[in-house]
Parts: structure tokens; C-alpha cells; sequence
């Protein structure tokens, strides 16, 4: 009662418009109360600069309290130093960050600090400065060679840096500085650069009658101007990219913004220049690759709507946009769209959330969509758009098993018979061949011949992979690297180390042996530094400049590859070996389909080969005979019987610690602890398959649970429950995981 009154209190007499609640970038689940100072406006959304601690912090004044902390006493209350001039966060981004928070279990301050990771959008514009021409200025006393140029390169007018004046005219800046001081130029602040605005009407195509249906229900799905799901469904070169740019050309049309989110691979300058194309104008930009200040500005941009279409990876997701109409999920079955880290989240699932709160239509475009996203279209929550064919009418490629228990590769080489055969063959023809290994590497292990020693990290229970190129073993996990040894680390003999199994190295080496003519190119994540690497690589093989390429799974996503005839996959089986793993199966249907996919997608037939030791595996059956909808079905049959998603719900739970016996323990007490619930499954616990990452020894528990319960609400009131988590132990909640190491 007294409570109550407390509360009541407070909420009459210090909590009026006097003072505001603030969130914090924080791994923190609440907001704290702050002293309004007079004169500010302070609307839901904006930044502000707080003390907090002995800090001063930047936060967002939220539209309502979050969390249980007890009021503030009115006379300790701090006072927000100041707003900051920065757009504020629009209220749908607040409501979409407690949706994130709540059902990720992650700290409503760290999906916060998720929205505002563009650091230089917070600081103070530094103006940059240039040159242009004075009109009408006397010419200088003293007149050179390059003086005159730079003077007439000026004259058009233009505000230029002083650099770009000084490279256009051939001079060094000493020249442009030496024309401000004679006043025949002079300097002004550089204005900031603005989006250029694609234009919805720039190049029309003509779409085919598929296209055109599909492209008329999304076109009023926007109309609708309400919350829906499309499936844009068709197999690879089907033009589905075609037909979503007309709902995104819809969308422009309206003046509303639009989010295309890809995988981060997928955004090559291929994409970039194809939108540009269309649009008249290239998108923004998001991803890893920008510099901060480009961070900065596309986030401004996102949130004045200066940026009408910003493509990004799944990051995106978070940027505050202002008014935005419709969101794209290219290659929506690509595991890469789950956040692994800090906060545990699947971006395609969170951008259906974050279309729902802005009441706007989203597609979700695949060759091969999830198993969820099926089941979803198939019980009609989902509208189903196929595109049955190949635009261009070019057929799929032909696919073929290589069964390598027939047909094996000589001794120490893995490439089979009828493989070698094919790649010979698009030789002669002068088309191009991609193997795909989806190892990077030259080999996963190295063993000693003499005692049989494996090498493995020392802080991870896996083994070290050979990097030949970099002469280097690195472990895939933690990143611990050594130079390769001479000696066997265990009994010391000397060159008695081999390598075992391939890697995508290790392919190249073999191609070299058997094609030294051939031109080949590696892709691999490891030997690319970055995106921008990677886009100059992929423009090399679109011109021509390879005739076999060499690549992991970076090959396989999005990219159109027009010479590409034949697609050998190296192991076909590689994928199915990850057990614990619910979605292995369709994983590896995924993959194959879509690197298989590459071949032929612009003229004759390519072809497909799949080296193979289960022939009669499902998934193999299915992709030999590209019969989908058998895979589907066997794959929806499982899925339904184990009460695997999206039939039922999982969530992982891993406990970590420096020692085995603190992991373990604390793993048993935290399933000791699970309250008693009728329909919820536990698993575990159980070491976890890579027992050891970084030196700390983790234990897994999954969770199971039909898909009508609340699991955030069962794993908050277990979390409750257990004792405090002391010393280095750590555990992570992670809801509809994608991993299971
Ligand atoms: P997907 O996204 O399904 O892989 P794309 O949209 O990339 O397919 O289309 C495959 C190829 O066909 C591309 O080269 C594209 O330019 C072309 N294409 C698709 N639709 C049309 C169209 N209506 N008119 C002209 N070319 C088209
Ligand atoms: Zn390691």
C-alpha cells in the first residue's frame, strides 16, 4: 500500500513533463529517469547527452518507462546536458528495438546500440573546404603553365577540393594555394554530398506474363498500404530481382522509402550497377566495407529520408528509417541473415517484425526458400508468387551424381574421372568451369606420418588448417595461426607431417597440375581482404578473365557469372555431415542447388556434377533429378514429426567457462533450475561438438517447445531462477538458433 502510494506520488508531483526517460546504449534492460532542462524540446526519439556514473553518455529519450527500476528519488535526479542535433530515432524504430529486445532476450540497450552504430552521425559535422573561381578576378601577376590551367579548369565554376583541382590541372596544391592568395580563387565550405534519387520510371523493362502477375500483386500489396508477406519463388535467372525492383520502383513512385536487404557477399557492384541501371542512380549503401563517415551520412540519410533506397546487409535492419514502404529480402534463405554475436538475431525474421510495426509489405525472394517460409506460403499466412521458368528460357543446368565409390579420384588427387572429363571438355569449348569446395585452405588436418600425431588449436578442440599460400596452420575458430613446422610438435622428426583432405587450395594446386594453361582464379573469404577486393574479382571472371575458378560458398550467392558452363561440386556431402544441425539437410539442398545453379544461365545447357559417396541421399535424389517438391515434401514430413521449426520452437542455451569442471557444473544447475513445464522439452546438457573455442569449454542445452508457447516468457523466469553467474562463467540465450557447435 505504501508502495503504491510512493509510486502514485511520483508519478503526480516529479514525473510530469518536468522529467523524461532515457535509454542507454547499455547492456541494460531499462530507462532512467532525467531532469528536463527548460527551453528543450525533447520529443520522443531524440538523443541527448546524460551523466551517467562518472560518465556523460549519449541516449534516447524514450515515450514511456522501461523496466522495474525503482523511481528515482526527485533531488538525486540528473539533468540531461543536452539534445543533440541529430535526427531522432522515429517511434517505430523505439517500438521495433523492445520488439528485438523481448524476443531475442537481448538487452533493450544493446538493440539501441545496434541502431546507432554510425558513430560519426553523432559528431559534429567538420565542414570540408574547397576552391572555385572568383568572377571577374584580376588574373595574377605572376602567370605559369600551370596556373592557367588550374584557373581555366576553375572557371566552369565548380566547388572542387583542392586536391582534385590540383590533380584535374595537372599541379600540385602549392599551385591552388598560391592562386587563393593572389585571390584569383577562393575557398568555401564543400556542401555535403545527398543521396542522388533513383527514379522509379528510369528503365523500364517489359516484364513477361509470370513477371508481370507477380509484379501487379506487389504492386498492391503496396497500394494496401498494410502489413504483408510476399514469397517471391522461382529458380535462379527466373527474373525475380526484375520484378521486385517494379515494387520498389512502386514504392519510389509513392515517395516512400525502401530497404533491399541482401547477404553481405551478395553485394557486389554487379547488384550496384544493375540498380543503377534501372534506377537512374545507385542505392546506398550499408555494410561493413563503408567508412565511418559514410556510416554517418547513410544513417542521417536513413533517418531524414534523404536516402530513398538503401541496400544493405542485415545490419540495415536497424537504421532509422523515416517512412519506410517496403522492404526486400533477397536470398532469404541464406543462414547468413543470423546475427551470431552479442545479440542473437535472424534478420529475415526481424525485418517481417520491423515491416509489421511500419505497416508495410515485405517480399522475400529465393531460389530455394526455407523450409519456414514454405510452410508459411503453403498454409496461405504467406502470398505464394512463382516464377515457373528461366526468363532467358535457358534450361536448368543437368545435373549428375559422380558416385565416388565407382568412380574415385587416382590416389592423392579429388578430382574423379568423369569430373576431370568435364572440366576438359569446357576447356575445349572455352567456357568456364567453377569447382566449388566449401573449405577454405589447403588442407583441414595435418598429421604426423611417423607417430600419428594430430595437430590441433590449443585453445579449441579442432583441428589446425593448412594455409599453403600463407605457408601458415590457423584455426577456424579463434583464429589462432602458427607458421607451418618443419618437425612434428609431438616426436620431433622431421619432415614427417602430411596433409590430409582438401581444401579449396588444395583443389587449385590440382588444377594447376592438370591445367597448367588454364587461367584460374581462387575465391575464398580468407585470400579476398574485402568487399571491395571481392568486387574486383567477380568483375574479372563476369569479363571473361578466368576459364576455372576455384571457390568456397562465397561463389555461391548472387552473382551471374555469364561464360559459366559447368559446376563441379567437389563434395557434395560435405554439408550433411553436420548432424546436430536440424536445417543440414536443407542446407546442403540449398547450396548445391544454387552453386549448380550458376552454370548456364545465359546461353546453351550447363551443366551440373556433385561428387558424391551418398548417391541415394535424399537431398542427392532431389538435386540430381531437380525435383523440388519431393525434397520439400520429405524435408516439411521431418520437420513436422520431430517438432522442428517452424513446427516447434528451439532455443540453445551455452554455458562457457576456463575450465571444464565450472562449465559442466554450472551447465547441470542451470537444467536443474528449468521450471516445470508440460509441453517443453530439454536437451542436455551436453559438451558441446567443438568442445573448446578460445580456450573456454562450453556445454550445450537446447530447448524445444511446441510453437504456440511463449518461450521468452519460460526462459525469463528461468533466468530468474538461477544462481548468480559468478567469475568467467558465461551463458548465452539464443532463440531460433542456426548453429549447433
Ligand atoms: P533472378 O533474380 O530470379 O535470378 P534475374 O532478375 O536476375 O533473375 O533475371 C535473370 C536474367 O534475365 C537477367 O539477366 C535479367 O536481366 C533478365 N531478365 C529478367 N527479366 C527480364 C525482362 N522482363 N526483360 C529483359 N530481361 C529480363
Ligand atoms: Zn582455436
Amino acid at each position: 500500500m505504501e508502495d503504491l502510494l510512493d509510486l502514485e506520488g511520483d508519478e503526480t508531483g516529479a514525473r510530469g513533463a518536468s522529467h523524461v526517460p532515457v535509454l542507454l546504449p547499455v547492456a541494460l534492460d531499462q530507462t532512467y529517469d532525467y531532469r528536463a532542462p527548460a527551453h528543450v524540446d525533447l520529443e520522443p526519439g531524440c538523443f541527448v547527452l546524460v551523466p551517467f556514473g562518472p560518465q556523460v553518455r549519449i541516449g534516447v529519450v524514450w515515450d514511456r518507462p522501461v523496466g522495474e527500476g525503482k523511481p528515482v528519488d526527485p533531488r538525486k535526479m540528473k539533468t540531461i546536458t543536452e539534445r543533440l542535433d541529430v535526427p531522432a530515432l522515429p517511434v517505430s524504430s523505439l517500438r521495433f528495438a523492445e520488439w528485438v529486445a523481448r524476443y531475442t532476450l537481448g538487452p533493450l540497450g544493446m538493440v539501441v546500440r545496434m541502431m546507432m552504430s554510425a558513430q560519426s552521425a553523432f559528431e559534429p559535422v567538420k565542414p570540408r573546404f574547397g576552391v572555385t573561381s572568383v568572377p571577374d578576378a584580376a588574373l595574377p601577376s605572376r602567370m605559369t603553365p600551370e596556373r592557367q590551367r588550374a584557373l581555366d579548369i576553375a572557371a566552369d565554376g565548380l566547388i572542387r577540393s583542392k586536391s582534385a583541382l590540383a590533380e584535374e590541372a595537372a599541379c600540385t596544391t602549392g599551385v591552388v594555394d598560391g592562386l587563393v592568395k593572389a585571390g584569383c580563387l577562393v575557398e568555401v565550405a564543400i556542401p555535403e554530398k545527398r543521396f542522388a534519387v533513383p527514379l522509379h520510371g528510369h528503365a523500364e523493362v517489359a516484364l513477361s506474363p509470370d513477371q508481370a502477375a507477380a509484379a501487379h500483386a506487389l504492386r498492391s500489396a503496396i497500394d494496401a498500404d498494410a502489413f504483408s508477406v510476399s514469397l517471391l519463388d522461382g529458380v535462379t535467372g527466373s527474373g525475380k530481382t526484375e520484378v521486385y525492383y517494379e515494387a520498389v520502383a512502386h514504392a519510389l513512385s509513392k515517395g516512400r522509402q525502401v530497404l533491399i536487404l541482401l547477404p553481405e557477399i551478395a553485394l557486389t557492384s554487379q547488384f550496384m550497377n544493375r540498380f543503377k541501371a534501372r534506377f537512374g542512380a545507385p542505392p546506398a549503401e550499408w555494410h561493413s566495407a563503408l567508412s565511418p563517415a559514410e556510416r554517418g551520412r547513410t544513417w542521417k540519410a536513413a533517418a531524414t529520408g534523404d536516402a530513398r533506397c538503401i541496400v544493405g546487409a542485415r545490419s540495415a535492419l536497424f537504421l532509422p528509417f523515416r517512412d519506410l514502404g517496403l522492404i526486400v529480402i533477397d536470398e532469404e534463405h541464406d543462414p547468413g541473415f543470423k546475427q551470431e554475436d552479442r545479440v542473437h538475431y535472424q534478420g529475415r525474421d526481424m525485418a517481417i517484425v520491423r515491416a509489421r510495426i511500419g505497416d508495410a509489405p515485405i517480399v522475400l525472394a529465393s531460389a530455394t526458400p526455407s523450409i519456414e517460409s514454405h510452410v508459411n506460403a503453403r498454409t496461405g499466412r504467406y502470398r505464394h508468387l512463382v516464377l515457373p521458368g528461366r526468363y532467358h528460357g535457358a534450361e536448368l543446368p543437368e545435373i549428375t551424381a559422380i558416385d565416388m565409390r565407382k568412380t574415385p579420384p587416382e590416389r592423392g588427387k579429388w578430382l574423379a574421372p568423369p569430373m576431370v572429363e568435364a572440366v576438359n571438355e569446357t576447356l575445349a569449348k572455352k567456357q568456364q568451369t567453377l569447382l566449388f569446395l566449401n573449405r577454405r585452405g589447403y588442407a583441414p588436418l595435418t598429421l604426423c606420418r611417423t607417430c600419428g600425431h594430430r595437430i590441433e588449436c590449443p585453445q579449441c578442440s579442432a583441428w589446425l588448417v593448412e594455409h599453403r599460400f600463407r605457408g601458415r596452420l590457423n584455426c577456424h575458430h579463434c583464429g589462432f595461426s602458427l607458421p607451418l613446422p618443419k618437425r612434428c610438435p609431438k616426436c620431433e622428426e622431421e619432415d614427417t607431417l602430411v596433409a590430409c583432405g582438401p581444401g579449396v587450395e588444395r583443389i587449385a594446386e590440382e588444377v594447376a597440375e592438370r591445367w597448367p594453361e588454364a587461367r584460374t582464379l581462387i575465391l575464398s573469404s580468407d585470400l579476398i581482404p574485402g568487399l571491395v577486393e571481392m568486387r574486383a574479382i567477380i568483375k574479372k571472371i563476369e569479363e571473361g578473365e578466368a576459364d576455372i575458378i576455384i571457390g568456397t560458398q562465397i561463389v555461391a550467392k548472387g552473382h551471374h557469372f555469364p561464360d559459366l558452363a559447368t559446376v563441379g561440386v567437389v563434395d557434395g556431402d560435405l554439408g550433411l555431415a553436420q548432424g546436430a544441425d536440424p536445417r543440414a539437410g536443407e542446407r546442403t539442398f540449398q547450396l548445391l542447388h544454387q552453386v549448380t545453379g550458376r552454370a548456364g544461365r545465359s546461353f546453351a545447357r550447363g551443366r551440373g556434377f556433385v561428387q558424391t559417396h551418398m548417391p541415394d541421399h535424399p537431398v542427392m535424389q532431389a538435386i540430381v533429378a531437380s525435383d523440388r517438391e519431393a525434397f520439400l515434401n520429405h524435408e516439411i514430413l521431418v520437420r513436422q514429426s520431430a517438432m522442428l521449426p517452424p513446427y516447434g520452437r528451439l532455443v540453445a542455451l551455452v554455458v562457457s567457462a576456463k575450465h571444464r569442471d565450472v562449465a559442466q557444473g554450472f551447465a547441470r544447475e542451470v537444467a536443474r533450475r528449468a521450471p516445470a513445464a508440460e509441453r517443453i522439452e530439454l536437451l542436455g546438457p551436453a559438451e558441446a561438438p567443438i568442445a573448446i573455442i578460445r580456450g573456454r569449454y562450453r556445454w550445450r542445452l537446447l530447448l524445444k517447445a511446441p510453437r504456440e508457447i511463449d518461450v521468452q516468457a519460460y526462459i525469463r523466469e528461468w533466468l530468474a531462477l538461477l544462481p548468480e553467474i559468478k567469475g568467467d562463467i558465461k551463458l548465452t540465450v539464443d532463440i531460433d538458433p542456426y548453429s549447433f557447435l
